[in-house]
């Protein structure tokens, strides 16, 4: 618990200096804890010491700590993997925000699994930032298309982009695009402001690029446990 609290706050310590050099206001600045494959009392743990965002990327995985964290009530729990339509009733009662939306029969299927009484489903367009068009995300050309017809669907709010940087490839450059994709879709959806990039290695260089939602995992939580 200690060891989690010096990580945190170094972690933390570095966003700032990061949002400082580049001339962010780090109070616009997200960090999400990305807890996947450790037990759930990690995030109690991480929720002990101030932390109010968690993400997961597999369904069956947040749908079990959801339920088995129920009285977590000042945590919101992102949902960062890859989306299959036939969970997406799963996905919508486990997560607060989707940020892995990256294809229409996707939205349509979130949407379409609204319960009456379901508050509006915070959603991102994943944007493809490597050239490997099987690879999670848009494909850029197809942003403000996808982003209109999102947009169309009464029980989603479009609130920006998500990406992941290519493994073979600088971050600062795929940042750099992903900072373009975002004034592209706010030309389609105005307030779609959020940008969610930057994990535990290139944090600092998607600050320097505008990120608003950081996804950090192994600098915080410590080496991850084998896939469960
Ligand atoms: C696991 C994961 C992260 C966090 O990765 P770290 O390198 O541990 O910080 C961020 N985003 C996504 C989509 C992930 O799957």
């Amino acid at each position: 618990m200690s060891e989690l609290r010096t990580r945190l706050a170094e972690v933390d310590d570095l966003i700032a200096s990061a949002a400082r050099r580049f001339q962010r206001d780090p109070a616009e600045i997200t960090r999400i804890v990305v807890t996947k494959f450790h037990p759930p009392q990690l995030i109690s743990d991480l929720a002990a010491i101030g932390v109010h965002d968690v993400g997961e990327n597999r369904q069956q995985e947040l749908s079990h700590k959801r339920v088995e964290l129920a009285d977590l009530t000042d945590m919101t729990w992102h949902f960062i993997g890859q989306a299959q339509s036939n969970k997406a009733r799963q996905i919508r009662e486990a997560a607060d925000v989707v940020h892995s939306v990256d294809r229409e029969k996707i939205a349509i299927a979130l949407d379409a699994a609204a319960g009456e009484t379901d508050p509006i489903l915070d959603v991102l367009l994943q944007v493809n930032l490597t050239a490997d068009a099987g690879r999670g995300g848009v494909e850029p050309g197809d942003i403000e298309g996808l982003a209109a017809r999102i947009a169309a669907l009464p029980t989603l709010r479009l609130r920006g982009v998500m990406a992941v940087a290519p493994l073979d490839e600088d971050p600062a450059p795929a940042f750099e695009r992903l900072a373009g994709y975002s004034q592209l879709l706010r030309s389609v959806v105005p307030d779609a402001s959020w940008i969610s990039a930057g994990m535990s290695h290139d944090f600092a260089e998607a600050i320097a690029h505008g990120a608003t939602h950081l996804r950090i995992g192994s600098a915080i939580t410590g080496t991850r446990p084998a896939r469960g």
